[in-house]
């Protein structure tokens, strides 16, 4: 097992720009990363398996709900907080990452801004807690990129609802106790309803086979004739915009958390290329791998930057969703692209278990498809800037 030896790289000094509660929310996760997480992680990717004995910890370190006021059990946070936080869970493992960040900003977001008091009470204290494992269904088997054509719907049956369709490639799935799933009703307008684990006709299958974010749990969501309360309704917003802002958040939280695994990724490369030697020297003293290790730290901190300005454009309320876009794509290109260069840095020991960059690799994979795609954000920008729009 390799030991964490992990501190950060400031390249630009962006530490002066964090408050004392930044740093304290910040330096707070990464020991307890080091702690709990780093020596069982290679093995949780290995079994294919989301480590849930990690739930309280990450529960007490404000991983669940950083930015939810603290009357519904959240941190309370600002954006930056939420930012560090998922940068610092990410340089262990995206999986981690994915599964603080579903129930964060994809669960707990929308039962907080279009939930009734009464939903907010009874589920964001035991989600802020884990007590309750939450996940979002809108992705279906023939609607990935294109959510608004969605089949998945209900019907009014006077006293309840009946659910039915299916979702796939649902994060926390297969244990969640609940899914914020979003569908249509019979006009064709979406809305998000709480689905809980033990009504009868909703059920879980787990997916298996996934070479990336191993350490995730990934499950559909099956709707069988579900008899859904009217009570479990989100009422506060209706359309495909309610998911989409979910997704804004959620995004915001991948542009800073892809900047952590390349982060991982620069560290062991350039730790490791100070200490391997080759024809008489260590391999650092090579300019073709000083060329990958300068580019490295150049796309981190130039990353770091476009992201603490969104950070504080999020603060005040004014980041557009293409800036967000702009920013998730950046960031995941730069640090799978990161990932395969330290990978080659280490050579052959670049892929085995014992250094964690084959495995940021794999789960970067997943990074750069879910919550749109590479290509749809390009189109987002493209859109942003032209006023065209290429998606169709
Ligand atoms: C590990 C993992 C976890 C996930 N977790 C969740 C979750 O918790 N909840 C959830 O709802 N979803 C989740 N997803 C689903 C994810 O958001 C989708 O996979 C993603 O939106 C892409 O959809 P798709 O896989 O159907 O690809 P498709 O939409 O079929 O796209 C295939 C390719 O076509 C391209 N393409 C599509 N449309 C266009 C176009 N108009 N112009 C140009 N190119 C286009 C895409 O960019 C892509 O390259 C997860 C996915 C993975 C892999």
């Amino acid at each position: 097992m390799r030991t964490d030896l992990y501190q950060g790289h400031d390249y630009y000094q962006m530490d002066e720009w964090l408050t004392e509660e930044h740093k304290l929310i910040r330096d707070t996760a990464r020991a307890w990363i080091k702690k709990e997480v780093s020596p069982i992680i290679e093995d949780a990717f290995e079994q294919g398996k989301f480590p849930k004995h990690l739930i309280k910890g990450l529960a007490e370190i404000g991983g669940f709900g950083p930015y939810i006021p603290e009357q519904y059990g959240g941190a309370g946070l600002d954006q930056i907080s939420y930012g560090l936080l998922m940068q610092e869970l990410e340089r262990c493992d995206s999986g981690l990452r994915s599964t603080s960040s579903v129930q964060s900003s994809l669960v707990m977001y929308p039962i907080w801004k279009y939930g009734t008091e009464e939903q907010r009470m009874k589920y964001l204290p035991k989600l802020a807690a884990g007590e309750f494992i939450g996940c979002f269904g809108l992705t279906e088997p023939d609607h990935g990129s294109n959510p608004g054509g969605m089949i998945t719907n209900f019907k009014d049956k006077g006293d309840h609802y009946l659910l039915n369709g299916a979702k796939m490639w649902i994060s926390n799935a297969p244990f969640a106790d609940i899914a914020v799933v979003w569908a249509k009703d019979e006009s064709g307008r979406i809305h998000g309803l709480v689905v809980e684990r033990g009504m009868e006709g909703f059920t879980t299958p787990t997916m298996t086979g996934k070479w990336s974010l191993r350490a995730s749990d990934t499950g559909e969501l099956i709707f069988d004739n579900v008899k859904v309360p009217k009570e479990n309704l989100l009422p506060g917003r209706s359309g495909l915009g309610a998911p989409l802002s979910c997704l804004d958040s959620a995004r915001y939280g991948i542009a800073w958390g892809a900047i952590g695994a390349a982060l991982d990724c620069y560290d062991v490369a350039l730790r490791y290329a100070k200490e391997r030697q080759q024809f008489g020297k260590p391999i650092a003293g090579f300019q073709l791998q000083q060329k990958k290790l300068a580019e490295m730290i150049t796309e981190i901190t130039k990353a770091q930057l476009l992201t603490f300005r969104l950070g504080q454009l999020r603060n005040d309320g004014r980041a557009t969703s293409a800036q967000i876009s702009m920013a998730k794509r950046n960031n995941v290109d730069m640090a799978i692209h990161i990932a395969r260069e330290a990978r080659q840095i280490l050579g052959g020991m670049g892929i085995i278990n014992e250094y964690p960059i084959m495995r940021h690799m794999m789960n970067l994979e997943s990074v750069i498809t879910y919550e749109g795609t590479h290509d749809i954000h390009l189109l987002i920008t493209g859109m942003d800037i032209t006023g065209e729009n290429a998606f169709s």
